[in-house]
C-alpha cells in the first residue's frame, strides 16, 4: 500500500472547467505567450471512458504547477480535499487530442513524442498587418492554435483584434519594436514591454527580422525561441538552436499543393516544421510574399482534418520539446522499486506545461499518483521538476 502524503510543494490543484478539444472560447489573459484557450487536451479533464468529470474520486484536475514566475496560480498551496481519488491527479495542459491507444510499452518511462503526434506544425504570421487582422475571423474558424508576431511600432500591433487572438488561444510574440535589420536589446525590450502594457502577457519567443544574425545572442538572454528565416525543420531528438529555429516559407501566391508540399517532408519524417506566412493577398499593407488565403484555409483543413499533425503555437510545440528532451537526457535515480528522473527548465518557460509519457510501471509525482487516460497515457507537469515510477 502506498499513502498518499501531501507534500509542501504540491502543483496548485485547480478545478478548471472542462475545455473540449478543439474549442475556441475562454479567456486566459494572463496565460504568458497566449496558449490559453485551445486545451486540445482537455479530454484529460473529461476521461472520454465515460467516468464523468473530476467529482472527488475520480481525481482532481490540476494546474501544472506552481513554480513559474509568471504563474497566475496560487504559490504552492495544496488544494483540492478531495485529493487525489482512486483516479490520480489529472493536469490540464493543452496537448492535443489523440483518436487511439497509445499502447503498451515495456519502459519504465517512455515520452510520448510530439504529444502521440506523427510530427508538429507552428504557422507563425509576421509584421501583424491588415491582411491578417481582416482575415482574423477566417483564420480562428480554423480551430487551430496561430503564432502572431507583432511589429509594434507598427500600426497593426495597436489593433484590438489581438486581444481578442489572445482569448481565442493564439500566441502573440516579438518581432521587434521598429523591424531594424540589425536588432538591439533596447527594442526587442520595447517591443516586449509594449506587448505587457497593451495585450497583458509577456512574450517568451519571438521572430527575428529579416532573420538576421544579430538576433539570435540577443535572443538567448530574453527569449525561450526565436524563430529565424533559414530552411528546414526540427528532429526530436536531435541537436536544435533554440534561438534560430528554422522554418518554410512559402513563395508568393503559394498553392495548396505547394503548402501541402512546404510541410510534407517534415511530416513523414517525424520533425516539427514551422511555417512563416506575411500575410494575405489583398491587403492595404503591402504585405511579403503573399498568398491567396483560400489556399491558406484549404491547407490547414487538410493538415487539420488529416489527425496526423499537432498544429500548436511556436511556444506550445516547442516548449514540449524542450521537456522531452530534458527527460531523455536525465538519468534516473533508482532506489528499490522506484526511479526518479528529474530535471530544471530552461530561463523563460512557461508555467504549467505537460510531457504525455507511457509507462510500464505507476507514475507519481510529489507522492501523488498521476491519473492514467483510458488512451493508455500519463500527463505529468514539468514544473514538478521530477517524476517517479515505481513497480512494487
Ligand atoms: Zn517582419
Amino acid at each position: 500500500m502506498r499513502s498518499l502524503a501531501l507534500p509542501l510543494a504540491l502543483p496548485s490543484l485547480v478545478i478548471l472547467a472542462a475545455a473540449c478539444s478543439g474549442e475556441a472560447g475562454g479567456t486566459d489573459h494572463e496565460d504568458p505567450g497566449g496558449g490559453g484557450a485551445f486545451a486540445t487536451g482537455g479530454g484529460a479533464s473529461v476521461p472520454t471512458g465515460g467516468s464523468g468529470p473530476a467529482d472527488g474520486t475520480g481525481g482532481v484536475v490540476a494546474s501544472g504547477g506552481t513554480s513559474g514566475d509568471m504563474n497566475t496560480g496560487g504559490g504552492g498551496v495544496p488544494g483540492g480535499s478531495g485529493g487525489a481519488g482512486d483516479g490520480g491527479v489529472t493536469f490540464e495542459c493543452g496537448l492535443p487530442a489523440l483518436s487511439a491507444p497509445v499502447g503498451d510499452t515495456s519502459e519504465l518511462l517512455d515520452v510520448l513524442t510530439w504529444a502521440g503526434k506523427q510530427g508538429a506544425i507552428s504557422y507563425t504570421f509576421d509584421d501583424g498587418n491588415s491582411s491578417q487582422i481582416d482575415n482574423y475571423k477566417t483564420l480562428n474558424e480554423l480551430g487551430v492554435p496561430f503564432t502572431f508576431y507583432l511589429v509594434t511600432n507598427w500600426s497593426g500591433a495597436q489593433d484590438a483584434i489581438w486581444q481578442q487572438a489572445l482569448a481565442d488561444g493564439h500566441e502573440i510574440g516579438n518581432h521587434s519594436h521598429t523591424h531594424p535589420n540589425t536588432g538591439s536589446g533596447s527594442d526587442l525590450d520595447a517591443a516586449t514591454a509594449y506587448i505587457e502594457m497593451k495585450w497583458g502577457v509577456r512574450p517568451l519567443t519571438m521572430a527575428a527580422p529579416y532573420g538576421d544574425s544579430s538576433y539570435p545572442p540577443l535572443a538567448s538572454s530574453r527569449f525561450l525561441f526565436n524563430r529565424g528565416v533559414g530552411g528546414g525543420s526540427i528532429a526530436p531528438g536531435g541537436a536544435m538552436n533554440r534561438h534560430n529555429l528554422p522554418t518554410y516559407i512559402p513563395p508568393e501566391g503559394a498553392t495548396k499543393a505547394q503548402l501541402d508540399m512546404g510541410v510534407s517532408s517534415a511530416v513523414s519524417q517525424g520533425h516539427w516544421q514551422t511555417v512563416t506566412i506575411h500575410g494575405f493577398k489583398g491587403g492595404s499593407d503591402s504585405a511579403y510574399q503573399p498568398i491567396p488565403l483560400d489556399n491558406f484555409v484549404a491547407h490547414v483543413e487538410g493538415v487539420r482534418d488529416g489527425g496526423l499533425v499537432w498544429i500548436g503555437t511556436l511556444l506550445d510545440v516547442g516548449a514540449y520539446l524542450i521537456g522531452q528532451q530534458l527527460l531523455a537526457a536525465a538519468a534516473p535515480q533508482v532506489d528499490g522499486a522506484s526511479s526518479t528522473w528529474s530535471w530544471t527548465l530552461p530561463d523563460h518557460y512557461p508555467a504549467e506545461r505537460c510531457l504525455r509519457v507511457r509507462s510500464s510501471g505507476r507514475v507519481f509525482q510529489d507522492g501523488m499518483p498521476i491519473a492514467k487516460d483510458p488512451l493508455g497515457y500519463y500527463e505529468i507537469a514539468l514544473d514538478a521538476g521530477h517524476v517517479t515510477v515505481t513497480t512494487d
